[in-house]
């Protein structure tokens, strides 16, 4: 088998377009790197977990469908899963297909394994092959553990820096990376000048979104991130279009118009992320990718969708109330309406099942937005609140917390993204009351790149809501959280400088949540 240097060498030897050339009976000999977008693991299992890949020999082509001229439909890929990082010890290893119908990517589901234990893996095609990833299994389920470590991120704008966060998450091996949100940006920022979409335009179709994915999967720190530790991902708005809500959109599109818009945005999601191909394959514009997942007795993730099915952003009317703002009951009595949905009723139920049969000591809420009450004091005293999070949806925040209290899950944690900054709540029933039970506590990640609002406003704020015990939007970076029996320890952890490739990590706070007690010390 070729080495990839020699198939490389090969390709500038041969000095043709990129793509493949004479490929028979199934094997292809690839003039470039087909594995230049990486490997990735995700969902892990006790027994497994899904590897992904996509063959993108010419990964910005203006027709990703047929990257370099493929033609013919799907590629077979082996795969080899080993229990050494020398790939000696091979566990698994089988032929998987780079789907066509999804720009070549591969979801290959693997079971048979051993429960919480290291392997490695990597995939050949013709002659070409990946790096080698590496990935952890759950612990068998119920078995008794000690120690979980997991990272959560969000909001990646390419634009506005380089992904060194990305890069230090990975030096912490964490068990588990969890994927908030806004992961791509479709549109192009004015603001920004660190570095460019590649084509200069919103994505707003299948090869739009496709070449994102692949200029963010170029990353060489979110490769290294990759393929360092088992991805969970949910999605926010940027993954379709700012402040979308279901199937109405921030610029009153007709709705069958914009849904055929979000199909292509949830198709190129699928396609990028190493999602379970049984759930998750898209359908139109339905894309399933809530689910839960547990480590032995400790922790259960509960990842949940807070776009797809959520009711219409309160008071959406043109012109300009088809992107969040800020709102109030007054104004807007559709804010306060007892039906409006942030989960859907499906997921709702689906998630209200999942907390009262869980026997985790420790359930993390992993979602997009941020879920605790934030009233905003207006110039004349009166309080909004953005519409655009859960504050929009305040019915829907109470069911699911009068759940949690109900149900009695045991250690109830919420995690979110989408703000730009570092947040620790008290999530309460009555907000306004100082000694009413925290029934959860809340940790907000900030961004990896994305620029946050006006910090003095958001302290401001901040000085209403004492159910925030720690705010700061000054820094990019992510939270790296480790779970024990007793306790769970989140650092949030801070980049020097967006700007630099180089930025070194260091440690803004530390979040302590006790076993036993909803509230959080920092
Ligand atoms: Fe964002
Ligand atoms: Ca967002």
């Amino acid at each position: 088998m070729p080495n990839r240097r020699t198939v490389l060498q090969g390709a500038v030897a041969l000095a043709v377009n990129a793509g493949l050339i004479g490929r028979a009976a199934g094997q292809a000999k690839w003039t470039s790197d087909p594995f230049q977008l990486g490997v990735a693991s995700g969902c892990p299992r006790p027994d497994g977990f899904v590897l992904w890949t996509r063959l993108a020999p010419d990964p910005l082509s203006a027709d990703p469908a047929t990257p370099g001229g493929m033609t013919g439909g799907d590629v077979p890929v082996t795969y080899e899963v080993a229990t050494d990082p020398a790939m000696r010890n091979i566990a698994r290893h089988g032929r998987a297909r780079a789907e066509a119908a999804f720009a070549h990517s591969v979801h290959e589901q693997v079971s048979g394994l051993s429960p919480g234990r290291d392997y490695w893996y990597r995939f050949t095609s013709g002659g070409a092959q990946s790096r080698i990833g590496h990935v952890r299994t759950a612990p068998a389920i119920g078995a008794a553990t000690e120690r979980m470590r997991f990272g959560f991120v969000s909001c990646s704008n390419y634009e506005f820096g380089y992904f060194s966060a990305y890069r230090h998450l990975a030096a912490e091996d964490p068990a588990l990376i969890i994927f908030l949100g806004d992961y791509i940006y479709e549109h192009i920022d004015p603001r920004a000048h660190t570095r460019r979409h590649s084509d200069n335009a919103e994505a707003k179709t299948l090869q739009g979104y496709r070449n994102r994915y692949a200029q963010y999967r170029l990353d060489p720190d979110l490769q290294t991130l990759h393929a360092a530790a088992a991805a969970l991902a949910t999605w926010d708005d940027h993954e379709v279009q700012n402040d979308y809500a279901d199937q109405w959109s921030q610029t009153f599109d007709p709705p069958e118009i914009f849904l055929a818009r979000r199909a292509t945005a949830y198709q190129a999601f699928y396609e990028h992320m190493p999602v379970q191909p049984h759930l998750s394959r898209p359908n139109g514009p339905a894309m399933r990718v809530y689910d839960r997942f547990a480590f032995g007795d400790l922790v259960a993730f509960h990842l949940i969708d807070g776009r797809q099915y959520r009711s219409r952003e309160a008071c959406y009317a043109p012109p300009d109330k088809g992107r969040a703002h800020a709102v109030n009951g007054a104004i807007c009595p559709e804010l306060l309406q007892p039906g409006r949905s942030m989960l859907g009723r499906m997921q709702e139920a689906w998630l209200f099942d999942g907390l009262s049969r869980s026997r985790a000591r420790w359930n993390i809420l992993a979602q997009d937005v941020l879920m605790t009450r934030l009233r905003e004091r207006q110039g004349d005293g009166s309080f909004d609140v953005w519409s655009d999070d859960w504050n929009g949806y305040p019915a829907s925040r109470t069911r699911v917390l009068q759940h949690i209290r109900d149900s009695r899950v045991a250690n109830p944690v919420v995690i979110g993204g989408d703000i730009h900054s570092f947040w620790a709540n008290e999530l309460k029933l009555d907000f306004d009351d100082a000694r009413a039970p925290v029934i959860a506590t809340e940790l907000v990640g900030t961004s990896i790149t994305s620029p946050p609002g006006p910090e003095e406003m958001f302290r401001a704020y901040v000085r209403d809501n004492p159910n925030v015990k720690f705010f700061d939007g000054r820094h990019r970076g992510y939270v790296c959280a480790d779970i024990l029996p007793g306790r769970m320890e989140s650092r949030f952890q801070i980049v020097s400088d967006v700007t630099d490739p180089k930025a070194t990590r260091s440690t803004l706070a530390t979040a302590v949540i006790e076993d036993g007690r909803a509230g959080v010390s920092i």
